[in-house]
């Protein structure tokens, strides 16, 4: 269908964001059950719950499922976890009723809302019945395809039938859809937040089905039928909406309707400048909590993109968003979804975390079934944390004595950026034998000072008891480096690091020293012995 039709963007330009204050705000997140959310379409949600919360107003929930041909069984529910695990909060929906009520359009098609309407738009000549059959539509595209005429029905042979042939078709038992009669000649406007006022062509613009054969109503319809009964007051969605814009303008200018403010929040593109998709990696909401992203650091980071809250501030809970949010902040340029900012924010809230909930987090995020199905057989992605040794790590993490496990997890707290980075990289903590680094073996266990150093600190470590603490540990090092008159301690530092952790890298020496403690330091130092390289 022609939905583009010829737009001609700001050709005044209206303060964006007109807002009728005081105005009770009222917005809708209207998604359709079609498939998983992606984060562009919480991105739209969020927005409205900004918004909303910004003028004290209602965000409603609306499931716009009246395509039952797209229609994926367990997508509503899906939505609403996933709006909700961003801390997303809605007044009125399908779970919570209201006065509006009920906000799931197949029920309200059942109750007949749609018809009523529909029929009112016949009556007043704005809509009319067409009959053709799919042979006659598909071979009408023909024919525009081959003559490079634009795509869609633009009145056909029935918008301006007359009633007898109606009467006709109708007692010949075909079954009609309701089509909207766009006017033509006439120049239909659309006043955006962001964009301003955005002019359309009518001539350019089809007539849509408003109702289908089967009695039920197109989106096009139903969202605007609702968005008055509603009392929507903006409508906040993508941008690629706007092409149907003058669709839904119309319709309200057809019934009388004052329309509310069209929002149309920019594409979300990935860093390569083409639509994020899958080929970015993770987009769908749910994937996102798996992978171990915080919904604060989600929330904060997806908002960001198109929205700037002015100044530099970067790192803004949902509350202080929800205090200085505003349309005119919304820019019109497509927004970069960066996954390395995403990452950057992810681990400043994982930093954010209080020590005492640590354990429980980690432990909640592995235990979750969807946690635990996204990293089994994942595959390994160059730059991102090694599915086995997640699994593993963490794993260990859930069944290590809690101690323990807490006193890992508070030293690695500082270095990771997700959740399930706490599992490579507490592995070496948990596992008996970590995996050796075989650059780091080779580069120190064949160094002349290496096994002298190894027995000693095996000797520390025998008479030191059930623990040692970091300053122990720090003492040791450097009695040790004293004493074997190295200047430096890092021939004392690299080496024993590398016979504990059996990496070059991680958490500071001393405080992981203590952590291990004597008996496991005890173990490795002896492994380590095993592994020393004599020329
Ligand atoms: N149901 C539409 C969707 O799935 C919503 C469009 C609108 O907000 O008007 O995206």
């Amino acid at each position: 269908m022609s939905e583009v039709g010829s737009r001609v963007e700001g050709a005044s330009s209206t303060c964006p964001g007109t807002l009728k204050e005081p105005m009770s705000v009222r917005v809708r997140y209207a998604p359709s059950p079609t498939g998983s959310p992606h984060v562009g379409n919480i991105r739209t949600a969020l927005f409205c719950h900004l918004f909303a919360r910004r003028h004290q107003g209602v965000m409603m929930l609306r499931i716009e499922d009246t395509d039952r041909s797209r229609y994926v069984p367990g997508c509503e529910e899906e939505i609403e976890e996933s709006i909700a695990w961003i801390h997303i909060d809605w007044q009125e929906g399908p779970d919570k009723g209201g006065p509006h009520a009920p906000y799931r359009q197949s029920e309200r098609a059942e109750k007949g809302i749609y018809a009523q309407w529909a029929d009112q738009l016949l009556a007043a000549g704005h809509a009319y019945k067409a009959f053709d059959t799919s042979a006659e539509l598909e071979e009408m595209r023909e024919f525009q395809q081959i003559n490079k005429q634009p795509i869609g029905y633009f009145g056909g042979k029935w918008r301006d039938a007359s009633p007898d042939e109606v009467e006709a078709a109708e007692s010949a038992g075909m079954r009609p859809v309701i089509r909207l009669k766009m006017p033509r000649g006439k120049m239909l406007v659309v006043q955006d937040a962001i964009r301003g006022r955005v002019e359309f062509r009518s001539d350019d613009v089809d007539d849509p089905v408003l109702i289908k054969a089967d009695g039920m109503p197109t989106y096009h319809f139903a969202a605007m039928v609702d968005d008055h009964l509603m009392e929507t007051t903006h409508i906040i969605r993508g941008e690629e909406w706007i092409s149907s814009a003058p669709k839904h303008v119309w319709l309200f200018e057809a019934f009388g309707w004052e329309p509310p403010i069209f929002v149309h929040v920019p594409v979300i593109k990935g860093k390569d400048g083409s639509k994020l998709s899958k080929r970015h990696g993770d987009t769908r909401c749910l994937d996102f909590r798996s992978a171990g992203y915080l919904p604060e650091a989600l929330a904060n980071f997806i908002a960001l993109i198109g929205w700037s809250p002015g100044g530099d501030r970067e790192i803004m809970t949902i509350r202080e968003m929800e205090e200085s949010f505003s349309l005119e902040g919304l820019q019109p340029s497509p927004g970069v979804f960066d996954s390395d900012k995403l990452k950057w924010m992810n681990g400043h809230y994982v930093r954010q975390i209080d020590p005492s909930k640590l354990l429980s987090v980690v432990r909640e995020f592995w235990s979750h079934p969807e946690t635990q199905s996204y990293w089994k057989d994942r595959t390994p992605v160059e730059g991102e944390a090694d599915p086995t040794q997640v699994r593993t790590g963490l794993d260990a993490l859930c069944h290590a004595p809690e101690e323990y496990a807490l006193a890992c997890l508070k030293l690695e707290q500082e270095r990771v950026t997700t959740l399930a980075d706490f599992g490579p990289a507490c592995l070496f903590f948990l596992v008996d034998e970590p995996e050796m680094d075989t650059k780091a073996v080779d580069k120190w266990f064949g160094q002349a000072h290496v096994p002298a150093l190894l027995e000693a600190f095996i000797k520390l470590c025998q008479a030191a008891g059930d623990s040692a603490s970091p300053e122990t540990c720090e003492a040791w090092v450097r009695e040790y480096a004293a004493s074997a008159g190295l200047e430096k301690l890092g021939p004392v530092v690299h080496p024993l690091r590398v016979a504990l952790t059996g990496k070059t890298a991680g958490p500071g020496l001393f405080e992981l020293m203590s952590v291990l403690g004597p008996g496991r330091m005890l173990r490795r130092l002896r492994r380590a012995q095993g592994l020393l390289i004599t020329a």
